[in-house]
């Protein structure tokens, strides 16, 4: 007799081929495989339960199985579960249309829907490269974007994307992009400000040479994600959008990662007070439940487009499901227990519970450095805390704290050797004080216990 699991688990080898995944590991390993979802946890098919460390890559933000947000999706599965936004509307796309124009940095007054981050970002180039167009600058169709930085993965996103062991592959497919260093002064030397004068720098000088061949910059504000949980040094973002609008060219904010809570504010935005021209946004737009992304517009853009048809200036771009009203519905309750549970200043109090129990693995020989901003924290491994010197990748650092963490009951997903704390912002403090427990834990066993192996 096979278990339920071992069934399961042949036909996961037999047919899934994972994202992110070098399958031929993978399938010499036990597959984890999830049955359901309670608050901060989740239970695999044997029973076991997890904490889940990484919001489920990021996006989770009440918990799972929450009764107000699957009370949405019901409600509006009883009316329609899909209809299209290729003219005409629906009823929760126009709602939270509205409210996503409340909540975002003035400005911003028109909302493009999608279905992911990366689609979201597509629609944000391409209606940066399209405003100039219809605008007669004809030659402003070159994009900057920061060292590391991560937009998804279709090609215009990985074309403005950053991180070479993903995107190298694939640069003959790609529109050629300008870089600017990321400032990351732990890795790059020098204290915060020589590294944000060195990014700053840089970008200014693109734009005094170049800003008639520049659509736009896009940044993942206040915190580069995939590139190792990075955290700007503070009013980098609020001079480098300064310097966008003082040589004409569009601010684009990359918010998938960092927007609804997630950094202690709506957005990271509002951290510096930045309106940016484009933002644009998605995994936590729906508490994490389904897969909505937004991408917002002044009306300076909106009306670039805003002509009689025969001007040829109409966006040509969309998705089957743009607006999906079970998504939108769901979103709209999420925001609504985000305020009502005033889950931004919740944040704030969690953030700092989370720094004072980590900083106790400060001065540990191979924790080289804890980043944090809001609820999300990035810790970087090192081999020699004194040189700096990393791990070797193949060492695995951060993958065998990940699996050491999941044996301990939480789950998680490293970024190299930078281990990757992202919680639901709904996880209470005794919840917190667990899963930094497991966390400084799992840390402890791989650097100092089990030490390096080849
Ligand atoms: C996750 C992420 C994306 C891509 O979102 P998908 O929904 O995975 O396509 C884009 N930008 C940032 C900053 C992200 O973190």
């Amino acid at each position: 007799m096979t278990s339920e699991y071992e069934r399961l688990a042949t036909l996961n080898k037999a047919y899934l081929w994972h994202p992110f995944t070098q399958m031929k590991e993978y399938n010499s390993s036990s597959p984890l495989i999830i049955e359901r979802g309670e608050g901060v946890m989740l239970y695999d098919v044997q029973g076991r339960a997890y904490y889940d460390g990484f919001s489920s890559v990021w996006l989770n933000v009440h918990g799972h199985n929450v009764p107000e947000l699957n009370l949405a999706i019901t409600e509006q599965l009883g009316k329609v579960a899909h209809s299209t936004l290729l003219g005409m509307a629906n009823v929760p796309a126009i709602e939270l249309a509205e409210k996503l124009v409340e909540i975002t940095p003035p400005g911003l007054n028109k909302v493009f829907y999608s279905d992911s981050g990366a689609t979201g970002v597509e629609i944000a180039i391409k209606m940066a490269f399209q405003y100039w167009h219809n605008k007669g600058f004809r030659n402003k169709t070159t994009f900057i974007t920061m060292d590391q930085a991560y937009h998804g993965d279709t090609i215009g996103a990985v074309s403005v994307g950053a991180i070479p062991l993903f995107h190298e592959v694939f640069r003959p497919m790609l529109f050629p992009s300008l870089t600017i260093p990321y400032p990351y002064p732990y890795r790059y030397g020098g204290d915060g400000m020589e590294a944000m004068d060195a990014t700053l720098t840089a970008l200014r000088y693109l734009l005094e040479t170049r800003a008639d061949e520049i659509a736009a910059l896009i940044v993942e504000p206040i915190v580069q994600g995939a590139g190792g949980i990075i955290v700007m040094p503070r009013d980098c973002l609020r001079q480098m959008a300064e310097l966008c609008r003082e040589y004409g060219v569009l601010f684009i904010a990359d918010e998938v990662a960092t927007g609804f809570g997630r950094t202690g504010a709506m957005f990271a935005c509002d951290l510096e007070g930045v309106s940016p021209d484009l933002m644009v946004m998605g995994k936590g737009l729906t508490g994490g439940y389904l897969p909505v992304a937004a991408t917002l517009a002044t009306d300076e853009i909106y009306n670039a487009f805003y002509a009689d048809y025969e001007e040829q200036k109409t966006f040509f771009h969309g998705h089957s499901f743009t607006g999906n009203p079970l998504g939108c519905a769901v979103a709209l309750a999420s925001l609504k227990l985000m305020e009502e549970r005033d889950m931004v200043e919740g944040v704030k109090v969690k953030a700092s519970f989370v720094e004072q129990k980590l900083a106790a693995l400060k001065d540990r020989p191979h924790v080289g450095e804890i980043r944090q901003q809001g609820l999300m924290i990035g810790i970087e491994l090192v081999r020699d805390k004194a040189s700096q010197v990393p791990y070797d990748w193949a060492e695995r650092v951060g993958v065998r704290t990940s699996l050491r963490a999941r044996e301990l009951g939480m789950l998680t997903r490293p970024l190299g050797n930078a281990i990757v704390f992202i919680p639901p912002l709904a996880s209470s403090i005794a919840e917190l004080d667990e899963m930094t427990d497991i966390l400084a834990e799992s840390i402890l066993y791989v650097t100092e216990k089990e030490g390096a192996v080849g």
